[in-house]
């Protein structure tokens, strides 16, 4: 076993506190990675407070991580030590299905193994710990190559927000001459605006925080839309295609309404209750779609588009010992744009 250290959380009412834990023996195909950053996604926040009531406790979250390369199985190919490499939202899945086989790993018929709470393939007694920890384990096929031009704390929500807003964007084509909409500026929606303005298109951030739209422009948005103003969604019309990255509830009707005939708004924000709509989609046979992080491939690709085009997530570093001030503020929506938990703090706080 490796041994590691953490911050878990061990029920889902208390703060995330320092533990020692064990993690599975890496194998030949394997990779230790020492984790130098973990970015804090909203999902971990759901996860540790069992808001999703399917948490398995104790539990280390963190899924956006970047580490160095310690030890290398004697299979593995394509990674040396002293190597960069990320661990993102899966760490291992059946490979034999066909979402497997074409790449998607994540929709894994036989269930994807998630970077912390699920069971390990590889050893079926230890439940996978995620990143705000001082080392991971993980098979090499699931591990991604960082550009070595990016600033590595920077390239950490890349693995979870920026596949996230990556993949829907690709998959409907986005590019020059299409309007396109972000809902929402979060960790989410601040990388949807960076790859819809780096692609091509027109882009409007629909926020309901006229806070930040001077923000919005500088990180790719042509136009601003503040989505409490009735008057003003009622005149945003003509859209190709709209990102809801809003993990709250929120009435979706203004953003179908914005769509042009074929125009498709793609959720890739979880609420934990249903969403309702008006069946007057029909009338202009407009789409609603979903999106759900992406393969491992597609990372890949996401992270060289980055490294060539210099695009990262905007963070704010901050120590272990900050994580639950850190949670609070990320539910009250109050961060710029992602925190990034500098994990030399957690090593040096023994
Ligand atoms: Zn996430
Ligand atoms: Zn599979």
């Amino acid at each position: 076993m490796i041994q590691s250290k953490g911050y878990a959380a061990s029920t889902a009412t208390s703060p995330l506190a320092p533990v020692d834990f064990d993690r599975r023996e890496p194998g030949s195909q394997d990779l230790v990675l020492e984790l130098l950053y973990c970015g804090v996604c909203h999902s971990d926040i759901h996860y540790a407070r069992n808001e999703w009531g399917s948490s398995r406790f104790p539990i280390v979250p963190g899924h956006e991580m970047v580490g160095r390369v310690t030890r290398v199985g004697d299979q593995v190919s394509d990674f040396k030590v002293g190597d960069l490499a990320g661990v993102g939202c899966i760490i291992d899945s059946c490979r034999t299905c066909t979402p497997c086989e074409d790449g998607e790993e994540h929709y894994c018929q036989k269930g994807v193994t998630m970077s912390y709470g699920s069971k390990e393939r590889k050893d079926s007694n230890v439940i996978s710990q995620g990143g705000y920890s001082t080392n991971y384990v993980v098979d090499a096929d699931f591990a991604l190559h960082i550009p070595s031009t990016l600033d590595p704390k920077a390239v950490a929500p890349l693995l979870c927000a920026g596949i996230t807003t990556w993949s829907p964007l690709r998959r409907w084509k986005i590019g020059p001459g299409m309007k396109v909409g972000v809902v929402g500026l979060g960790g989410l929606g601040h990388m949807g605006l960076k790859f819809a303005h780096a692609f091509g298109a027109d882009v409007t951030l629909f926020t309901t925080s006229e806070s930040k739209a001077a923000d919005a422009k500088s990180l790719g948005a042509h136009n601003v839309i503040i989505s409490t103003d009735a008057e003003a969604m009622k005149s945003a019309r003509g859209f190709d295609f709209i990102l809801d990255t809003v993990s709250a509830l929120h009435d979706i009707n203004p953003y179908l309404s914005a769509l042009k005939r074929n125009g498709t708004l793609c959720l890739v924000g979880l609420p934990d209750q249903q969403l309702a709509f008006k069946p007057g989609l029909i009338l202009s046979n407009k789409v609603i779609s979903g999106s759900f992080i992406g393969g491992i491939k597609e990372t890949q690709e996401m992270l060289e588009y980055c490294g060539a085009h210099n695009i990262v997530s905007e963070i704010e570093l901050i120590d272990i010992a900050e994580i639950n001030k850190a949670f609070d503020r990320v539910v009250n929506n109050d961060v710029k744009y992602r925190f990034v938990i500098d994990l030399a703090t957690l090593k040096a706080d023994s």
